[in-house]
């Protein structure tokens, strides 16, 4: 069959090799896709935010299966674009998107059905949500209903911090998205992300993970999009991933269907972990960046088998099948970010690594130039490895890092240091 595969980061890259090597896959399209996937795929210059064009292209190239990467071709509505034209797809609709696009209706949703979650407050003006502040006292959580890159949720530790942000949310700092603000409890323990494959009715599982957001060593500094992860997380127990199932994750699925916004893609759910209870912090639409290198790793082949399953409607039939093993993504960045960072620096050795089921250097913002592999991005590689232990995989992972020669680029030396 002919696979499109939407988005151009490392968790495409990543998703674009696992799903290469099933026999079912007969031709494979990236787009716009970026250098790494370049090797393994075609790419095609598709704006992959227009639903519309998605779907004319994918008819002119008899794709019979497409998989929607990140979160904003699926808040515009391309899943749906692609099932009304009947291309199966592996993806949410936008009305199911919203899951991940606005905070106050997952908070509804999690009310709905009784999912344990952060206590909150939603607000459309300054006044009574600084009330509220004022009332409850810090340490509060202050975010922007919409879809904000990361960036729109203040931790605040004091009640000043807190202030500030209901400013700079109603001041339009987010724009749009901060148009509404949700002010949620503070809430304690160790957070970890579950990524779980909804067909709209049925669930299955597909692995646990922890990320750090931090750029900095011992997780100090800005916030990034991720500097690393590792799956499984240690936190998720048995007990403790089938309470998430059972008391968030199976009560949200059902309440979508049963307001006719059925769920059907991967469902990523962000939780607090304290005294063996799990409790929602957010859902995402969409697999989790770097998160998902480690998992595709973790995964393999079987990965096209499932979101096939998922996207028929099918994953009551359907299993994963799991070596006893762990994974970690290191990634490594230009310097300089999260902030301004040069872009067209040179990698060199990435051709003398291995690249097979154990090691995979995936590649995120990176561009062919004369030959070369060039940075083009913030977040450039993620060096992925598996092994029998976490140390194996950190191991294996680190080796190939000191294997790159890329003079302006940095990395993280202590992922998954809490998990060892
Ligand atoms: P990202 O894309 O980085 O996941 P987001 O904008 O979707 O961010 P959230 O995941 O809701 O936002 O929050 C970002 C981070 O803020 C969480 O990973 C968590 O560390 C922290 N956080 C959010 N809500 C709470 C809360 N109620 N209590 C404690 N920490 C929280």
């Amino acid at each position: 069959m002919n696979i499109l595969i939407l988005g151009s980061g490392g968790r495409e890259h990543s998703l674009a090799w696992a799903i290469k090597q099933n026999p079912k896959c007969d031709r494979l399209i990236c787009a716009p896709g970026n250098a790494g996937m370049a090797e393994i795929a075609e790419c095609a210059q598709i704006d992959i935010n227009d639903g519309a064009a998605v779907a004319t292209f994918a008819e002119e190239n008899a794709v019979s299966f497409v998989v929607i990467g990140p979160e904003a071709p699926l808040a515009a509505g391309v899943g749906d674009a692609l099932r009304g034209a009947g291309i199966p797809v592996f993806g949410p609709s936008a009305a199911a998107a919203r899951l991940e696009a606005s905070k106050a209706f997952t908070k509804e949703i999690c009310d709905a059905c009784g999912a344990p979650t952060a206590a909150y407050a939603r607000f459309t003006e300054a006044a009574p949500a600084k009330a509220y502040i004022r009332a409850q006292g810090a340490p509060i959580v202050v975010k922007a209903d919409g879809l904000a890159a990361g960036k729109g949720v203040i931790v605040a530790m004091d009640e000043a911090t807190a202030l500030a942000a209901i400013d700079d949310m109603f001041g339009g700092e987010f724009g749009d998205a901060g148009a509404e603000v949700v002010i949620e409890e503070f809430m304690e323990g160790e957070e970890a992300s579950f990524f779980i494959l909804c067909d709209g009715e049925n669930v299955l599982p597909v692995g646990t993970a922890q990320d750090h957001k931090r750029v900095g060593e011992g997780d100090t500094g800005p916030n990034t999009g991720g500097m690393g992860a590792y799956s499984p997380a240690p936190v998720m127990t048995d007990a403790v991933t089938q309470r998430a199932l059972d008391e968030i994750v199976k009560p949200t699925v059902a309440e979508m269907a049963r307001r006719g916004t059925p769920y059907q893609g991967v469902l990523y759910a962000g939780f607090m972990i304290k005294d063996g209870q799990p409790r929602l912090v957010e859902y995402n639409v969409r697999f989790g960046d770097p998160e998902c290198q480690a998992l595709m790793m973790r995964l393999g082949a079987q990965v096209l088998d499932i979101l096939l399953a998922c996207a028929n409607g099918q994953l009551d039939q359907a299993q994963v099948n799991w070596a006893d093993d762990h994974a970690m993504t290191v990634v490594m960045a230009a310097k300089g970010y999260p902030g301004g960072y040069e872009k067209g620096s040179v990698i060199s050795g990435l051709d003398a690594l291995p690249e097979d089921s154990m090691n995979m250097v995936f590649h995120a913002g990176t561009k062919e130039v004369d030959g070369q592999i060039t940075a083009n991005g913030g977040r450039v590689l993620n060096v992925t490895a598996r092994g029998a232990s976490l140390q194996e995989a950190r191991d294996r992972a680190y080796a190939m890092c000191d294997a790159i020669n890329w003079p302006d680029g940095f990395l993280r030396r202590d992922i998954g240091w809490r998990a060892l």
